[in-house]
């Protein structure tokens, strides 16, 4: 399972989790980047939360010590750019944060009675009328795209519903097919691994939750990787066919000895 760490070239991290935990520092983040700088691995984030500007990580990062240039990290608003370019609708409507829709209504009209596209995200404002609205602009030929299919974010004493939620009510009242973004579906690492032109053989998913981390690097053919600094797996996993690593420092440590 670990023979692969010798040929790997490129890390795709996953941050909240990984990196940090909510406010709280993660050990060994800086010790991991420096030591990939050194031999030359090169790596990116992908953070299936549609919220915040990338600037927002790159600050957090940096906090625990890692500086690294926003072109390294990939939200889900970001990758739905990148969708919608490839895919140039007429015009959108955005159920979402500010920070989404601000984003794409800059490149793209708004149009609020028959959108060619749906794009969805999430807000904690986001209410029932809001999606009532929005499922009555869906027609025969709207398309509909979704930031991430999570259910729900754990949080330290807590939880919080995300995107998934609203994309389920959405399909149960329109019977249609909702094109998720995020992880665990192929579109986030094949759209990064073109831009670093870098091989799935070469290339190592790490994630701490097992069905948007490491499913979608299994469902995109990268090397799978769990880290046990954030969520636990799920119990109904019960074949382990991943990579498993204690911490950041555990991932070195390994990174370390295969490249010997
Ligand atoms: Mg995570």
């Amino acid at each position: 399972m670990y023979r692969c760490l010798e040929d790997i070239e490129f890390i795709i991290f996953d941050l909240d989790g990984v990196f940090y935990r909510e406010d709280e520092k993660i050990d060994g983040t800086k010790e991991i980047i420096d030591f990939l700088d050194k031999k030359n691995i090169d790596y990116c984030f992908f953070t299936n939360n549609s919220n915040y500007k990338t600037d927002r990580y790159k600050n957090k990062l940096l906090k625990g010590g890692v500086d690294v240039s926003e072109d390294k990290i990939f939200t889900t608003t970001k990758l739905i750019q990148h969708y919608l370019e490839e895919n140039c609708p007429k015009d959108i409507y955005v159920l979402g944060s500010d920070q989404l829709k601000n984003t794409l209504y800059k490149k793209y009209e708004k149009n609020s009675t028959n959108p060619d596209f749906i794009v969805i995200g999430m807000d904690s404002y986001i209410t029932l009328k809001d999606i009532s609205n929005t499922i009555n602009l869906i027609g025969e030929n709207t398309k509909i795209i979704a930031a991430n299919p999570d259910r729900l974010i754990p949080l330290k004493d807590r939880f919080e519903l995300e995107c998934g939620i609203i994309n389920s009510i959405i399909s149960e009242f329109t019977n249609k097919e909702i094109t998720i973004i995020g992880k665990p579906n192929s579109y986030g690492y094949e759209t990064i691994l073109k831009k670093f032109n870098k091989e799935k053989e070469k290339t190592m998913m790490i994630g701490d939750t097992y069905d948007t981390d490491v499913l979608g690097a299994i469902n995109s053919k990268i090397n799978p990787a769990w880290i046990k600094t954030g969520n636990k797996l799920p119990k109904y996993v019960v074949k382990k066919d991943f990579m498993i690593f204690d911490s950041l420092i555990d991932l070195k440590e390994k990174l370390e000895e295969a490249k010997r």
